[in-house]
């Protein structure tokens, strides 16, 4: 019977009967535990905030099971050997859906002119068709490439870029400018890679079109704070929705919470649910007991 280590013990209470649903669903008998020898240990359930940093004693280990889709924090870490999955869960991405669409038409139809409207101005100007509205998103994993779909399934014209080439997609530098020169809306779902870093700078916002909206649910570092805030101001760029910062939460005196342009999203875009998420590791502790290959795990040298 294999041990595991539910080893985020504030999630516990969301997994308590969850996991041990998913488990028997995937007919694992199966003990978990939120204490345990390390030396007896088969999988670590993980979330970034976990006490566990040090994976050296956990020999018998097959893998550590992130709950996060992101895994900057746990992927350096130099004490883990064992194999790691990155969390891909359905309910996840349905709710980075739900927010990458919901934030798309807010701007893409310009609600905030008649939600906010003191002076009651009356201006009949109708926003244009989704199918006149370009948008681009940045990294088509598991999570951009959903917002594509379901962008497109309203006519947004969708242009995808990635790390790898692949059909009806950019990738490279060159790409990666004619993806930002054509969008009138940017989306930013890459992972916090040493590669992903910054990568949004001043020379590369400048390629957006004028009057252009960011929305970042990706990671803060992705795009610099600084250029992004010169292009506010300066008016290039019309908005930015951004979720995810490089502190957080967002220091109170940070100068996005008061921008006029900015709207600030407290880490909020998706969260790994509980059910499904617990379906996924099931499948991956399933498969370990199979001895069968892990679903999403991790390059350790690319860093997602
Ligand atoms: P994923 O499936 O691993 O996809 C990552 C995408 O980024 C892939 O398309 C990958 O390209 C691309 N990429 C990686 N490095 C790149 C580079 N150097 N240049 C160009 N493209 C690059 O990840 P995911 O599940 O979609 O999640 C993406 C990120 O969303 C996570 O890492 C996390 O930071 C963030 N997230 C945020 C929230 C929130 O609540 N705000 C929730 C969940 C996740 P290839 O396809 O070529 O490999």
């Amino acid at each position: 019977m294999p041990l595991i280590l539910f080893a985020a013990p504030t999630l516990w209470p969301e997994y308590r009967d969850a996991l041990p649903d998913a488990l028997s669903d995937a007919g694992i008998d199966a003990r978990i535990t939120l204490e345990a020898d390390p030396a007896q240990v088969d999988y670590i359930v993980y979330a970034p905030a976990s006490p566990l940093q040090d994976f050296t004693p956990y020999t018998r280990t097959k893998a550590v099971l992130n709950l996060w889709a992101g895994v900057e924090r746990i992927v350096g870490n130099p004490t883990l050997t064992q194999p790691l999955c990155r969390m891909v869960d359905p309910g996840l991405t349905e709710g980075m859906v739900e927010w990458v669409v919901g934030h798309t038409l807010r701007h893409h139809l310009g609600m905030d002119r008649h939600i906010v409207n003191p002076a009651r101005v009356w201006d009949p100007t109708c926003p244009p068709l989704a199918r006149e509205r370009p948008v681009t998103i940045l990294g088509m994993g598991a999570l951009g490439s959903a917002c594509a779909d379901a962008l497109r399934s309203l006519n947004f014209p969708v242009t995808g870029w990635s790390r790898t080439e692949k059909p009806g997609q950019l990738h490279g530098e060159h790409g990666l400018r004619k993806a930002l020169s054509s969008a009138q809306i940017l989306v930013t779902l890459l992972p916090k890679t040493p590669e992903t870093e910054n990568l949004l700078n001043a020379d590369r916002l400048s390629l957006l079109p004028n009057g252009a909206v960011i929305l970042n649910p990706g990671r803060g570092a992705l795009i610099d704070d600084d250029a992004l805030l010169n292009a506010l101001d300066a008016g290039h760029i019309c908005h930015a929705t951004l979720d995810v910062f490089r502190v957080e939460p967002l220091p109170q005196d940070h100068p996005f919470w008061s921008h006029p342009r900015v709207t600030v999203t407290p880490h909020i875009a998706a969260d790994s649910r509980a059910v499904t998420s617990s379906r996924v590791i099931a499948e991956n502790v399933r498969r370990g007991e199979a001895g069968e290959p892990f679903l999403h795990l991790v390059d350790r040298a690319l860093g997602y």
